[in-house]
């Protein structure tokens, strides 16, 4: 591999070159363009490809590099006219790590390099500041020490502590020349005491330690761990730069800082920052010494103020995204050391969005993109209050936005009952399944001790808009004793308990909240995304009022209605079990004509809701004995009562054989969907008379689209459509005119054979659920506790199937149904249902395989607006997106 090119000068680099030069790098030679050589250090970066060939060869550094980093620092050395370890006036350089994609205190960076005995006298003579001299060699061997060699942070603080105590001062700009030099040689031999060896006085080993070092950094726990996290592959690698050090701690007139262009917590338009006088960039980071607002910095260095203000204007133009800078002022001369765009809360990014746009800055479409659409949110929940102060007892995956405050109670039955009297509760459970969701209803937010970001309790939580925290594994919860023990403490039911869902975070501590905003920089990104997007926005909503809750977010119809959910509800269960207890068909239909009234009343609020809107109801789709008591309670139930010889025995042994009868080993791959259809017809029957009638009873005509699920064959579907528009016909309305008739696109095989089944289809609704279910044979409610966490930790894939659509696989199927179902019809209506279509990520997807709308639960319904229009602006010069592979 030699030949390949290493190193390059940062007069080399621009900000499209981040992959290979990390971001660090790309924006450090951006900067130098933009700003001028003078108020950026000189360097070079060494590119991620050198990492990742000293990595795959086994930490030996690629062929050619050490000479491309010898010539790149001879050039270095020209431009500074000085050299590194001079006796006189020596060069000193940092050498900071920086990945593609920022990882925050992640990785190393040193900083000082080229100091030892010999060039500390060198440049305390050249700048006539002994203090500062001793000052940085110390910083040197710490840093050094600790990032080369691992000696752990606190055997240099405790010396340093020891320092300000024998003198008897507080702050370490307050120890004197004397004490530094005393430090460095304590430092000195604390690096020896750990390495066994002496500390390098070569500077030239010193820069090649330090860069393996960084090397070496990309593979440490720390960086591995984050990586894993935030979906960053290994395979990156990171990239180290070389940089000439200016110095903010040479005094009064020096400092350094870090700065917003814009406020980083509101968006509002005035920078923010902290800084720090006589002091080196890591100070302000670390917190050891408190820094001072920005503001301030004009009162004590008016000009540098003014320069770094224009500065961070510039920078925002020429990024046309808000920046997160650090500086370092030497001498009241203004350096800019990194450049980046700023990570934001929501309420911040639609702020800047809006502003940038009313500015001039950018165009609607560039200011959508800057926006992280799967945050937004955030915006529609209260929040703990940032400014606040509260002790985190415990620290959970943030699975659903929101804050909550309320009493523990470990049952949903407890959270009902609770709510029933008006009270407050989290529902804390170590996981939740079906049978709590009624609790999730009552309680106002959800807590518990197991499971990831797609786990049930994370899923319906966000369905439902209910803040919730999930595997906070601090808590052992033991649900018989109903106590939560927390690092020593115990926590009763009742007790009250405070969680934010964007955070993570849970407290015992009445934290003060802050409300939600649908504020109006929201509803301008709102409405730009409107005009941008291509992709429909629906909901899947069950009952009107969820229903009108997703309007008001901008809903344009129901995607899906799961009508099942009807049936559960407590006055229907009776009903639904006699229809299904009955003998023969004619038992069922009379149950059946008991249910009809109450169906009708169920379509006719979801009509009213959605006012003319389209509204898709998927006839009933889970297997009967859904609707039956659970096997294993009701076998105890017949046996008590034949010891007691209860007068219900006979009547509960029916119901027991009846179960029996209808259960199933494997009920997802069961009797259900149209098989169901198929084999009692007069359930769809029912379910059709019912939508038809309450079509009728509207002021103004709805647009009824009616699924049939789980269709595997064209003749399924064919046989169905009969049905509906044979009962249609019966009330007097007509397919094509008053309702439309299609199918939810949820098995392989109907993926494959989508041109046959569309012939008998006005839609596709894509169920990506069942359809990742049944591609993959992954049973969801059993493989996200169990291997899933495993499979992303070994990296065999790098987040859930059911959490954004696994596009080679199951998105390879989707477009295959979509282009195949449209060669066959082309007017064809195709969406999606599945939870993917409130993923921002799928959401581009499904752009891309020329879907003509997403649906999703109602508080996601903003995300998908926008996520839509990025997918079309950065798709916008895709030709042929219909069928273009992603
Ligand atoms: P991180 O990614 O952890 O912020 P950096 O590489 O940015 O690490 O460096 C850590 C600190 O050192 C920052 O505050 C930075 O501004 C400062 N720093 C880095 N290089 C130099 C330099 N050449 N001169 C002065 N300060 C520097
Ligand atoms: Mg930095
Ligand atoms: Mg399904």
């Amino acid at each position: 591999m030699a030949g390949e090119q290493w190193v390059y000068d940062f007069s080399e680099g621009s900000k499209d070159m981040r992959e290979l030069l990390g971001g660090k790098g790309a924006n450090v030679a951006e900067m130098t363009r933009v700003l001028g050589a003078d108020r950026v250090p000189a360097g070079f970066t060494i590119t991620t490809e050198a990492c990742v060939a000293y990595m795959r060869a086994d930490k030996r550094e690629p062929e050619g590099m050490a000479e491309q980093v010898e010539s790149a620092l001879e050039r270095l050395q020209e431009q500074a006219g000085k050299r590194l370890g001079d006796d006189e006036d020596p060069l000193l350089v940092s050498v900071r790590s920086g990945a593609r994609e920022s990882m925050p205190g992640m990785l190393d960076t040193v900083l000082n390099l080229g100091l030892n005995d010999t060039s500390v006298q060198g440049i305390a003579r050249a700048t006539e500041n002994e203090r500062f001299a001793w000052d940085s060699y110390r910083r040197f061997v710490q840093m050094f020490g600790n990032v080369s060699r691992g000696i752990p942070g606190e055997a240099f603080e405790d010396a340093i502590k020891n320092a300000k105590g024998d003198r008897n001062v507080k702050d370490d700009t307050e120890l004197d020349v004397e004490a530094l030099k005393e430090l460095t040689d304590t430092f000195k031999g604390i690096y020896r005491e750990h390495t066994s060896e002496d500390f390098p006085q070569e500077p030239e080993e010193q820069l090649r330690l330090a860069i393996r070092a960084v090397f070496d950094s990309w593979m440490g726990k720390r960086a591995v761990e984050y990586r894993r996290l935030n979906h960053i592959p290994d395979s990156w690698g990171t990239a180290v730069n070389v940089q000439q050090m200016v110095f903010g701690n040479k005094g009064d007139t020096s400092g350094s800082g870090v700065a917003f262009s814009r406020d980083e917590v509101t968006g509002a338009p005035e920078p923010s920052g902290d800084f720090l006088p006589n002091a080196q960039g890591e100070d302000v980071v670390s917190g050891v010494r408190t820094p001072r607002d920005i503001a301030e910095m004009k009162d004590w260095l008016p000009e540098a103020h003014e320069q770094l203000m224009e500065i961070l204007r510039t920078l925002e133009s020429h990024y046309k995204d808000m920046q997160d800078t650090e500086f370092t002022v030497e001498e009241g001369q203004l350096y800019m050391l990194q450049t980046r765009n700023a990570k934001r809360p929501a309420q911040a990014a639609v702020r800047f969005a809006v502003d940038a746009v009313s500015e001039g800055l950018l165009t609607k479409e560039e200011a959508i993109a800057t926006i992280d659409a799967g945050r937004l949110d955030a915006l529609l929940h209260p929040t703990f209050d940032p400014t606040a102060d509260y002790d985190v007892i415990a620290k959970g995956v943030s699975a659903s936005p929101g804050a909550a405050k309320g009493e523990v109670v470990f049952t949903a039955q407890d959270a009902v009952d609770a709510a029933g009297e008006g009270r407050d509760v989290i529902l804390v459970r170590p996981f939740t399944e079906a049978d709590d969701v009624a609790g999730f209803h009552a309680a106002k937010g959800i807590l518990t001790s197991e499971g990831g970001k797609a786990s049930h309790a994370a899923l319906v939580a966000r369905g439902m808009g209910r803040p919730a925290v999930v595997g906070a594994d601090a808590l052992a919860i033991d649900l018989k004793a109903r106590t939560i023990s927390v690092n020593g403490t115990e926590l009763h039911e009742g007790d009250r308990i405070a969680i934010d869902g964007t955070t993570g975070q849970v407290t015992t501590e009445d934290v003060p909240l802050v409300e939600a905003q649908v504020n109006e920089h929201f509803e301008q990104v709102l409405e730009w995304a409107d005009e941008i997007r291509r992709l429909g926005v629906r909901t899947n909503a069950d009952t009107p009022d969820d229903a009108a809750k997703a309007r008001e977010l901008g809903a344009e119809g129901i995607g899906l209605c799961r009508t099942e959910h009807m049936f559960m509800a407590e006055d229907r269960q009776p009903k639904m079990r006699a229809m299904i207890m009955a003998a023969d068909e004619e038992g069922r239909r009379e149950a059946l004509a008991d249910l009809l009234p109450l169906q009708q009343e169920d379509f006719e609020g979801l009509f009213e809701a959605m006012k003319g809107l389209p509204v898709t109801i998927r006839l009933l789709d889970p297997p009967l004995h859904e609707f039956l008591p659970n096997l294993v309670d009701l076998s105890a139930q017949v046996e008590r009562a034949r010891i007691e010889c209860t007068d219900d025995l006979e009547q509960l042994e029916r119901l027991l054989s009846r179960t029996e009868a209808i259960s199933e080993e494997n009920p997802m791959l069961g009797t259900r969907g149209c098989r169901l259809g198929i084999l009692f017809p007069e359930i769809y029957e029912m379910q059709v008379q019912a939508i038809m009638r309450a079509a009728k009873a509207m002021d103004e005509p709805p647009h009824p689209e009616i699924m049939i699920p789980l269709v595997d064959y064209e003749q399924e579907l064919e046989i169905m459509r009969d049905l509906v528009v044979r009962v249609g016909d019966g009330e007097g309305l007509h397919e094509g005119e008053d309702y439309t008739v299609g199918t939810m696109i949820e098995l392989p095989r109907a993926c494959f054979v989508a041109d046959r089944i569309a012939e008998f289809a006005d839609f596709f609704s894509f169920g990506t659920n069942d359809l990742t279910q049944t591609a993959l044979g992954f049973s969801r409610d059993d493989v996200e506790s169990k291997f899933v966490p495993t499979y992303m930790r070994r990296r065999i894939i790098d987040r859930s199937p059911f959490e954004t659509i696994d596009k080679p696989g199951v998105g390879w199927l989707v477009r295959l149904a979509a282009w195949v179902g449209r060669e066959r019809k082309p007017d064809l209506k195709l969406g999606i249902c599945g939870e993917h279509g409130g993923d921002p990520d799928s959401i581009e997807f499904f752009h891309m395989a020329g879907l003509d709308y997403v649906s999703c639960s109602p508080f996601r319904v903003p995300i998908a607006r926008v996520a839509a229009a990025q997918a079309a602006v950065i798709h916008a010069g895709d030709r042929d997106w219909a069928y273009t592979q992603a």
